[in-house]
């Protein structure tokens, strides 16, 4: 799909409200709408205006989308298959996904209650995947594997070995029959889905063998899934038409892949920013120093400690930070600075020149309020 920025397809501005996008997208889809509109472009347009809309009038989604950006979204959700074979190798096409919504404010009974059903959309798949913070920051290509059903390739997805259907007899092609009930209250009418065509109003003329009439088969696929830098715990990658095989003529649903990030050992992350512990001595907070700090895609910084600094001070290195959207986030050396349990006897010796130079006088270790609850125990 070639849409460019979704804002910019609904002509809005990028702190427009639910309203706002609401409305800008009820109008150019009445425009647009193919059924409507015969000027040349009119579908695509149209399809443009329904991709955008799915992703900006879902909080979650769009909140990813102003995230991650046009192309690292858009990339996100567009996924290939690896390796040869099946019907489908080479990319679904899904072009029809954003339709079902549109039916809503033009007045059809498009999957409504009476007659058939309609070729139902397959469904979507939710997949949660763990990945490393390492992963998260710099972005990563993975292979997941996935169970789903695609159409079947001996049938065309039709059920029928012969590849006609036939209008159902049990329930005459409105896929739902009529069960009459006998109750103290009267008689009543329940509906219920055709058992025979499972509410398709449609049977195969001949079962398929291959896919016992089902139209779809179950297979294992690799798909090799973005992964882009700045994605965090909690977000979902949608890869358009690769959930369940819908009905002949309808659309596969999505699959959702769910992103967990691993916590690091060494590395904290906050939004774009990630944090890490520097222990110092007394000696190099007092005169200032310079230490070399791992970042977390093991390069190796100069980090000097200006003189003078305090405990807890967080010192910042930019750009090392999570690698997102060309605008990197940054890495905070949080310093600790740790006081020595004991020393060795020449330091000691400068630390009592210290307090004397201090003018302070010097404890008696022997007892201190430590070796007072030293004794205790
Ligand atoms: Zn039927
Ligand atoms: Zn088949």
């Amino acid at each position: 799909m070639g849409a460019g920025d979704y804002y910019e397809v609904l002509g809005i501005s990028r702190t427009a409200d639910d309203k706002e996008i609401k409305k800008a997208y009820r109008n150019l889809a009445r425009k647009y709408h193919p059924d409507v509109c015969k000027e040349p472009g009119a579908e695509e347009k149209f399809k443009e205006i329904n991709e955008a809309y799915s992703v900006l009038s879902d909080s979650q989604k769009k909140s990813q989308y102003d995230n991650l950006g046009h192309t690292n979204f858009t990339n996100a959700s567009k996924g290939q298959y690896s390796g040869a074979g099946g019907p489908h190798a080479g990319g679904f096409s899904a072009d029809f996904s954003g339709f079902g919504d549109i039916f809503d404010f033009f007045g059809g009974s498009y999957g409504g209650s009476r007659g058939p059903r309609g070729p139902q959309s397959g469904n979507d798949v939710l997949m949660r995947m763990q990945i490393s913070l390492e992963e998260a920051v710099a972005g990563t290509d993975k292979e997941v594997q996935l169970m789903h059903n695609e159409p079947c390739s001996a049938c065309n997805g039709t059920g029928s070995e012969t590849k006609k259907l036939h209008t159902c007899k049990r329930c005459n092609g409105s896929g739902q029959l009529q069960q009459m009930s006998q109750t103290v209250f009267g008689q009543f009418v329940r509906m219920t889905t055709c058992n025979e065509c499972m509410g398709r109003g449609r049977v195969p003329e001949k079962k398929c063998p291959e896919c016992k009439g089902s139209g779809h088969n179950r297979v294992k696929r690799t798909l090799s899934v973005h992964f882009p830098a700045g994605i965090d715990t909690g977000m979902r990658l949608r890869m358009e038409g690769y959930g369940e095989a819908g009905d002949t003529g309808a659309p596969s649903g999505d699959l959702f892949i769910e992103v967990h990030v691993r916590a690091h050992s060494r590395f904290v992350r906050t939004g774009d920013t990630l944090e890490t512990t520097l222990e110092i001595t007394p000696a190099q907070a007092v005169l200032g120093s310079s230490e070399t700090i791992e970042t977390i895609d093991n390069k190796h910084v100069d980090l000097s400690i200006p003189a003078g600094v305090q405990h807890n001070t967080a010192l910042k290195i930019p750009g090392e930070g999570v690698k997102r959207r060309g605008k990197p986030g940054d890495l905070l050396v949080r310093l600790k600075i740790v006081i020595p349990k004991s020393v060795p006897p020449e330091q000691r010796e400068f630390y009592q020149k210290i307090l004397e130079a201090e003018g302070k006088r010097a404890g008696n270790p022997k007892k201190g309020i430590f070796s007072g609850l030293r004794g205790k125990k």
